[in-house]
């Protein structure tokens, strides 16, 4: 790999500074601070236009490259498929498209009607759509609608798909946000919303959902949807009891169970897909980071075929089908990638690597709980977080400024690592890092290593 030469970085420095609006960022930080801007990649190894290389902790960012960088056989796949044919859409198909929704329906096979599209937040859209339309063609006399979420859940940027996220720091300042939306207990433990205790508790915020259900009316609510661990909201993999209790009310009251497996699909948790480390069987799952690994933009929404076949209806019939479009979903390249990513995640057995590494890092990083900041450590596969707190007793969350000091320290050291949006008013005081599926025991290290240096820094 090589580094930028100085020129260039400067302009490109000073073009930044100019010009770019980035995600999630106040861009005062970059008055006084040199903006990272990241140049190549390799595996795990990331290098940046300054020449300095970092292991990549957060698989670019934000848990989407499952396989790692350099994948040469992704690029062939996508160039040799923009070559024969870029991009139709509409009612029309690729074979790439088919290729994958068969790819797909053979992962899931109790899932195999395919809908493509872009993002993470159009493939939710897309599942609260084809749910409230699946009630209407279902019971025309009833307004089933409502889609229930989770607190600390996130489900997306879009309007919708922010209403039903549970992270109160996404919402303020871009209401108001559409109605037919309402909230459960999020499934953290170690700060139990309902004051309880595992396993005491008799898993009662699994249990909220029945009392939601009938405060918002019976006949009223279309879905559920979680993410099978909470990723951004603090990584939160629920207890094995969790899920059978959510489903057996679905399935009680008629209600879709969603699973937004956007961050978990494809191998992140150390399985395929997240939720099958639970006995759960949902109507419909979303897809999207691990999908293409951010080769290309694509997601998915996948259904039952008895929720599909609600949609066919009379040919003549004007609204019956699934009047909805992604103009991008008809972007064959992007099928191509995710097709060639989903090979290589099956014949490297990265799903398995996951679940050893995963099981690696959380060792490691359970040591790190002799710091009396570290309040307690979760993870599931290559998924892993750090709840950070000012002592264990009180379990008060560490200043925001503790936080962003440890990620700039670990960086320091060689490896990035993450944090999450910072919560308004209950504060998300976790460290993440969720790495490529192809990391090594020596990846590992590093990253473990740097949370340590790091974690030595803190003095309160
Ligand atoms: N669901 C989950 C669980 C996510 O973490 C995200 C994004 N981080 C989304 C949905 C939204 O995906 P996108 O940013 O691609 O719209």
């Amino acid at each position: 790999m090589s580094a930028a030469g100085s020129l260039e970085v400067d302009e490109l420095v000073k073009l930044h500074r100019d010009h770019l609006w980035l995600h999630l960022t106040n861009h005062r930080a970059f008055e006084s601070q040199e903006p990272p801007i990241m140049a190549e990649g390799n595996g795990f190894i990331l290098k940046d236009i300054y020449g300095r290389e970092y292991v990549d902790g957060l698989s670019g960012g934000v848990w989407a490259v499952n396989v790692g960088y350099g994948r040469d056989s992704i690029i062939q796949a996508i160039a040799g498929q923009l070559k024969k044919l870029p991009y139709y859409a509409g009612s029309m198909a690729t074979p790439p498209y088919i290729l994958l929704a068969q790819k797909l329906a053979s992962l899931l096979p109790d899932l195999p009607k395919v809908y493509i599209s872009n993002s993470g937040s159009e493939a939710n859209e897309k599942s609260y759509k084809i749910a409230r339309q699946y009630f209407s063609e279902k019971y025309p006399d009833k307004k089933k609608y409502k889609i229930i979420y989770r607190n600390r859940d996130y489900h997306g940027t879009t309007l919708g798909a922010l209403a039903s996220s549970g992270q109160q720091e996404r919402k303020v300042k871009f209401g108001p946000l559409p109605e037919g939306f309402a909230a459960i207990p999020h499934a953290l433990c170690y700060r139990c919303e309902l004051g309880k205790c595992y396993p005491a508790c008799n898993i009662d915020c699994a249990r909220a959902l029945e009392t939601v259900i009938q405060r918002e009316g019976e006949d009223s609510v279309a879905a559920v949807i979680v993410e099978p661990v909470t990723a951004g909201g603090g990584i939160i993999p629920p207890v094995a009891e969790y899920y059978p209790v959510l489903q057996e009310i679905c399935r009680k009251y008629e209600v879709l169970l969603i699973m937004d497996e956007v961050v978990t699909g494809f191998g992140r948790t150390g399985r395929m897909f997240g939720h099958q480390h639970y006995a759960v069987e949902p109507d419909m799952i979303t897809l999207a980071k691990g999908l293409a690994s951010g080769y290309m933009p694509i997601s998915a929404t996948v259904a039952r075929k008895s929720i599909f076949d609600q949609f066919l209806t009379e040919l003549e019939d004007p609204t019956g089908y699934f009047r909805d479009i992604s103009t991008f979903g008809g972007c064959a390249g992007a099928s191509a990638a995710a097709l060639e990513n989903i090979r290589i995640i099956e014949d490297e057995k990265l799903a398995e690597n996951s679940a050893q590494m995963g099981a690696y890092l959380l060792e490691g990083l359970k040591e790190l709980e002799k710091y009396p900041v570290v309040g307690e450590v979760r993870g599931k596969g290559l998924l892993a977080g750090i709840e950070l707190v000012e002592d264990k007793k009180s379990k008060k969350p560490l200043h925001e400024t503790h936080l962003a000091r440890i990620v700039a320290e670990a960086k320091q050291a060689g490896v990035i690592i993450g944090r999450m949006v910072r919560s308004v008013p209950d504060y998300n005081n976790v460290l993440y890092t969720a790495p490529p599926l192809i990391v090594t025991k020596e990846g590992i290290d590093r990253i473990v290593g740097a949370f340590a240096q790091a974690l030595a820094h803190v003095k309160l």
